[in-house]
């Protein structure tokens, strides 16, 4: 049997067991206990900002900034259609539409097309913006850092200023990614907007299982935050609730690995990126008709994802990479389904979306889990070699 190589998966050999054993000794296995402030407060300073709200999920995060950043029915909010289907899915739990958007050549989402919508395809009206195809209003914008690489930041943050838009980032996929230069130099993917969001889901770079985590330069929003995941409770003693709640905090047990996952970034990040540029050596002008994408050069990015990119499709298709590869059980995936084309959204209002198809095409994602060998590196290199 040969050898399996996954895509992505977890690294549990820290001290995951220890904190575990230690939550489950001291009987503490719910949505209280000492790991959960403990995860908040190291992760609030490894991101250098002063708190932070653990979650059950960053789709429950996503949906609570949503709904933090005053989204509501009748509502729009503009999302990318290059991302997976978690980005846009709380817009709906808000009863509210998205707009979808293209990609530019970092995958994120394009800011030239981004503002070009704003000032052709709306109205600034009383400080709102007016979408003129439905006349509804457009509340917030959701970047999402494909892959760990950065959105253009301070792009998106002059047009929402500018329009008045909320500005929620899915870091889901970027904890550890930051700024080396500009406007931005040392901040991390996920601080920089109004609310960030992480994930701690099995394949992200850190992992409790499932959770997430809210980050948000203001202390009001964190507070609102950790209000409405933990049931909206006003009164703990005689159960009095003055809004309606949502049973979205992370348990004790999950925080405890969280914390034992957050001792090792900074390590599974330095071996993600040695692997990422032994794929990059021995792939980019060495094996004709295909590249290993690049991360944007002004930040320092936490190599999530590496993407295998087809300049030649005569040469190579999708197809044929994913199937070599998994015959010689190496696990691969194409990227997603573009989500304008997905079926609960084909009536959302999509905008120019050009580049996303041509990527989703020529894009396939190869191994990458942070206990990832050198030597599975070369076998997934040779196998991609073999193909004729
Ligand atoms: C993983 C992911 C999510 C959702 O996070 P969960 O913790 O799995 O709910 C949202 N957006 C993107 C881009 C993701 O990769």
């Amino acid at each position: 049997m040969k050898h399996f190589i996954p895509l992505s998966v977890p690294n549990l050999r820290g001290n995951e067991l220890n904190y575990l054993t230690d939550a489950i000794n001291k009987e503490w296995v719910s949505t209280g206990g000492t790991y959960i402030a403990r995860f908040e407060t190291e992760l609030a300073h490894y991101l250098k900002v002063y708190s932070a709200v653990a979650c059950q999920s960053g789709t429950a995060g996503l949906h609570l900034a949503l709904i933090l950043a005053g989204v509501e029915k009748d509502h729009e909010v503009i999302v990318p259609t290059l991302t997976f289907i978690a980005s846009a899915n709380p817009v709906k739990y808000c009863h509210a539409s998205p707009i979808f958007m293209d990609c530019d050549n970092s995958l994120c989402m394009d800011m030239a097309k981004l503002k070009m919508f704003c000032q052709r395809e709306c109205n600034f009206l009383d400080n709102k913006l007016i979408n003129k195809t439905t006349g509804k209003q457009i509340k917030a914008v959701v970047v999402v850092h494909v892959f760990g690489n950065m959105a253009d930041m301070p792009a998106v943050m002059d047009i929402a200023k500018k329009y008045n838009l909320i500005v929620i980032e899915d870091a889901t996929e970027a904890l550890g990614t930051y700024y080396l230069e500009g406007p931005y130099q040392g901040k991390y993917a996920g601080t920089i907007g109004d609310i960030g969001v992480y994930s701690f889901n099995g394949n992200k770079i850190i992992t409790t299982g499932g959770g997430g985590m809210i980050v948000s330069s203001s202390r009001e929003i964190l507070k609102r935050a950790k209000y409405l995941s933990t049931q909206a409770k006003d009164d703990a003693v005689n159960f009095f609730h003055n809004e309606v709640g949502y049973n979205y905090r992370l348990t004790n047990l999950q925080a405890a690995l969280g914390v034992a996952q957050l001792e090792q970034l900074e390590h599974f990040i330095s071996v993600k990126k040695e692997n990422y540029e032994r794929y990059k050596r021995n792939i980019n002008g060495k094996i004709n008709g295909i590249e290993i994408l690049d991360f944007r050069e002004d930040i320092r990015p936490n190599y999530w994802f590496y993407s295998l990119y087809i300049m030649n499709l005569d040469k190579y298709t999708r197809r044929k990479i994913i199937d070599k590869l998994a015959e010689g059980n190496i696990q691969t995936r194409p990227v997603w389904g573009l989500i304008h084309e997905q079926k609960p959204y084909l009536l959302d209002q999509a905008y120019k979306i050009e580049k996303a198809p041509e990527y989703h095409r020529r894009i396939v994602n190869l191994p990458c889990s942070s206990n990832l060998s050198a030597s599975s590196v070369y076998k997934v290199i040779n196998t991609i070699k073999s193909i004729s």
